[in-house]
């Protein structure tokens, strides 16, 4: 077992053990937020075949080379066609085919002129110009060509990806499956906030908030519920967890007091612990175990340090698990916006928030930073890395930081005109 080891090797030794979980076949309107499973290659072309960009006349366009303003071409119109249908004529020297927007280029045609380039006159058109081979024709393959791979493996299925594949004619489309994430807080003084407050009792809001993080993740959580502080029912809560979940998670009881059972308990349960205590503050008794390549991670019960250590050690595994390639946080270079004046003998992260102004990326603290402290999380989508052995952290100063939530708002302007003016007439 590994005692008090630095985040990144905490976060490789769990990453180097998991391997992606199942995959199967999802609904097209399913698959959005989700992980390809596999590569996509386009089957067809996208267009699948060569049609016209404008509402015209399709033509040869060798036909128009003698056209000029003082001397137009004439071209016989010797059918009508439209988006959906297959012209039946050929189009030869001298003749040409009236065409709407997305109609398929007709047979001999190499070109399209539009509506208002022509003058008509019963089934003749004149021509004013000479065109050139290809204008005005959108290219079989102009988007996407027959056998090129559209999406890799690992990437995530978005809206416009959604439309590629439908593009396609691709109904299911091949995702990992759902994580399942089993989660139960310990503590004899947890209650769960559909009973009524005791005395010396408290809410249990670990599990809930890490449950909705699993779901915010496309993953499934799993309620495991709240456990005494005993060894023996803990031992057995684990083993439930693991028969039904890819990974069990626990809050409470890593600590070394007296009621602190989860390391026992994992042992109990037949896991090997890999290590102990990560160097960071807050969460440091983070515990990890392995049983039959599934993974336990006991957090602290402190609110705040377990959706941290949450956020930075088992979200990562949850985006392995889903397929995802780099599934650490990403990180951000900023400018502090706050003085936070302790001294940090330990690697410490304050929860901030990113917010852009005047192009400088500026990260505020978003409250307290106790171990309990939940406040804070709230608005938190950058937790600032502060190295051990730093002393007081000031405004201006450059900081780094591991982007944990949604940082789109940072970027979010005000509506230059907040209330519309409305005239009366
Ligand atoms: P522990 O890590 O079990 O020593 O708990 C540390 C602190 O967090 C104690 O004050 C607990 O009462 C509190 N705590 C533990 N688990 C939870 C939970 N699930 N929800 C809210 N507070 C908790
Ligand atoms: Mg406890």
């Amino acid at each position: 077992m590994k005692n008090n080891i630095q985040l990144e090797e905490a976060q490789n030794l769990l990453l180097d053990s998991i391997t992606p979980v199942g995959k199967c076949l999802v609904a097209l309107l399913e698959a959005s937020g989700r992980v390809l499973s596999q590569a996509i290659k386009a089957s067809t072309s996208i267009p699948p075949f060569s049609k016209s960009a404008l509402d015209g006349y399709a033509l040869i366009a060798s036909d128009t080379r003698q056209a000029e303003s003082s001397a137009p071409v004439q071209l016989r119109v010797i059918e009508e066609t439209r988006a959906g249908f297959v012209a039946k004529e050929k189009v030869v020297s001298g003749t040409t085919i009236k065409v709407m927007t997305g109609a398929p280029i007709p047979c001999g045609a190499n070109a399209f002129i539009k509506y208002e380039d022509v003058i008509r006159n019963g089934d003749l058109i004149s021509i004013f110009r000479a065109l050139k081979a290809q204008d005005n024709v959108i290219m079989m393959g102009d988007d996407i060509e027959r056998g090129e791979v559209i999406a890799h493996k690992g990437s995530l299925v978005t809206p416009p990806l959604v439309a590629l594949l439908a593009g396609l004619g691709i109904s299911q489309v091949p995702v990992y499956a759902k994580a399942k994430i089993a989660i139960m807080s310990t503590g004899d003084e947890l209650l769960d906030p559909s009973e009524e407050l005791q005395p010396g009792k408290i809410y249990n809001s670990s599990l809930y908030g890490l449950m909705a993080r699993c779901s915010e993740m496309g993953a499934q959580p799993l309620d495991l519920g709240i456990v005494p502080d005993e060894i023996e029912a803990t031992t057995v809560r684990i083993s439930r967890g693991l028969e039904k979940a890819d990974i069990v998670v626990s809050t409470g009881g890593v600590s070394v007091g007296d009621y602190d059972v989860m390391k026992d308990a994992m042992v109990g349960a037949g896991a090997e612990i890999i290590f102990w205590k990560v160097a960071m503050k807050p969460g440091s008794p983070v515990v990890a175990a392995v049983k039959d390549k599934k993974l336990i991670i006991g957090l602290s019960g402190n609110p705040a340090a377990a959706m941290v250590t949450f956020d930075l050690i088992v979200i990562p595994l949850i985006k392995r698990l889903m397929g995802i390639n780099n599934p650490l946080p990403d990180k951000i270079q900023g400018v502090f916006a706050d003085n936070f004046l302790k001294a940090s003998s330990q690697r410490r992260f304050l929860r901030a928030k990113l917010e852009r102004k005047d192009g400088v990326d500026c990260l505020k603290l978003t409250g307290a930073q106790g171990n309990g402290v939940l406040m804070s999380m709230i608005g938190c989508n950058v937790l600032v890395d502060i190295p051990a052995g730093s002393g007081p952290v000031i405004s201006g100063q450059s900081v780094s930081g591991h982007i944990v939530g949604n940082i789109t708002d940072a970027f979010h302007k005000e509506p230059a005109f907040t209330q519309s003016v409305v005239s009366s007439i």
